[in-house]
């Protein structure tokens, strides 16, 4: 078999693609298989990694969220490693058949949650001494260049290190920074197509598929479910899917949020409320949210809260703020752009991120 790689272009709306010059793509298109196809919800980056890598949705991978809170302890968790991983990934699968795999993100902990089975695995925070040497020092962390050398890096690897199988994915920071139509977004897709296309150019029997975690929108408007909750009542936590360590791209304000209620008999009483408040757009208990989106019922708090395409939940001074940002989680950043080029990713033609690598140990 040639060279199998997947990559996924963190936070890209089709939007993005559509509106810069990416000559690269347009030909993967032309010469392969190219569709908008869907995020796994909530729409956030580990929930999609997670479900790439392991070619699976959460209710069997149970990464749920960038963060849960342990019902069972009561303590709050980043699910950042892979010891919260249920299900074994793409890359130990291909690892007993002898293939070697080659994992490269741009967060340390993002390669710490996925890493499992690869031989080779390199983030832009911690790279090794090796990949220094040949390609330089990453860039500042939170610069639209921190992709561009990822994709430097994966080159390289590709090069020198030979594995059957490479997973390459970069970070958000370009597109919560800017929307499709600024130039700076432009500049950075061109860029990035234009370093796609010196990875294929290595050999003429590469398989790729790209595709994107999530969707990027812009949001005017932020929600504190927790005071929303206590001011009325109903006592309980809302957990914002999104919440993560690094919070230079989204204060922790995205599209969905976990509502673990200190009742759960309040179930109802918090439905209603939350019904009523502008920027909600649909609420569910537990159960329903597993069946629908496919979630690990044990990592989902009591209730699933989906904002409307404008609006953000998360923790702010009031429970209710105009903000200015761009962010992801919701339903409304389930769309995103699929690309594929070789004879696994066209048999297979993957409509979802549980697809996009499901042909990589066929
Ligand atoms: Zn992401």
């Amino acid at each position: 078999m040639g060279t199998r790689i997947v990559v996924c272009l963190d936070g890209t709306s089709p939007r993005y693609i559509s509106k810069s010059d990416t000559p690269t793509l347009d030909a993967i298109a032309r010469e392969g298989f190219n569709t908008i196809g869907r995020a796994v919800v909530p729409t956030v980056t580990n929930v999609n990694n997670t479900s790439i890598v392991t070619a699976s949705f959460p209710e069997e991978h149970g990464i749920t969220s960038n963060y849960f809170l342990d019902l069972s302890t009561g303590e709050e968790r980043y699910m950042e490693s892979s010891e919260y991983l249920l299900t074994e990934t793409i890359f130990e699968r291909i690892g007993r058949r002898g293939k070697k795999s080659a994992l490269v993100t741009a967060k340390e902990k993002l390669k710490t949650l996925i890493h499992r089975g690869t031989e080779i695995a390199e983030s832009a925070e911690k790279p090794s001494r090796w990949l220094v040497d040949r390609i330089g020092a990453p860039p500042e962390f939170y610069t639209i260049e921190t992709n561009h050398w990822l994709f430097r890096a994966a080159r390289e690897i590709l090069v020198v290190k030979s594995p059957d199988v490479l997973y390459l994915t970069t970070t958000d920071y370009a597109t919560h920074a800017y929307p499709p139509e600024d130039e700076r977004s432009q500049w950075n897709f061109n860029q990035l197509d234009r370093l796609l296309g010196e990875i294929l150019n290595i050999s003429s029997d590469i398989e790729i598929v790209v595709t994107a975690d999530h969707g990027m929108n812009a949001k005017s408007r932020a929600l504190d479910l927790t005071r929303i909750l206590n001011e009325a009542g109903v006592p309980g936590t809302a957990i914002p899917i999104i919440k993560d360590r690094h919070v230079v791209h989204h204060q922790n304000l995205g599209g969905a949020a976990y509502i673990y209620l200190n009742d759960p008999s309040a179930m109802d009483d918090a439905t209603t409320l939350l019904l009523e408040e502008r920027g909600v757009e649909s609420i569910m208990p537990n159960s329903e949210a597993a069946r629908i989106y496919r979630l690990h019922p044990d990592r989902i708090g009591h209730l699933l809260v989906l904002a409307d395409i404008d609006t953000v939940f998360g923790t702010i001074s009031a429970a209710r703020e105009e903000i200015t940002i761009r962010s992801h989680g919701s339903l409304h950043e389930q769309e995103i752009p699929i690309y594929g080029l070789g004879k696994g990713p066209m048999a297979l033609q993957p409509q979802s991120n549980p697809e996009v690598a499901a042909w990589l140990d066929k």
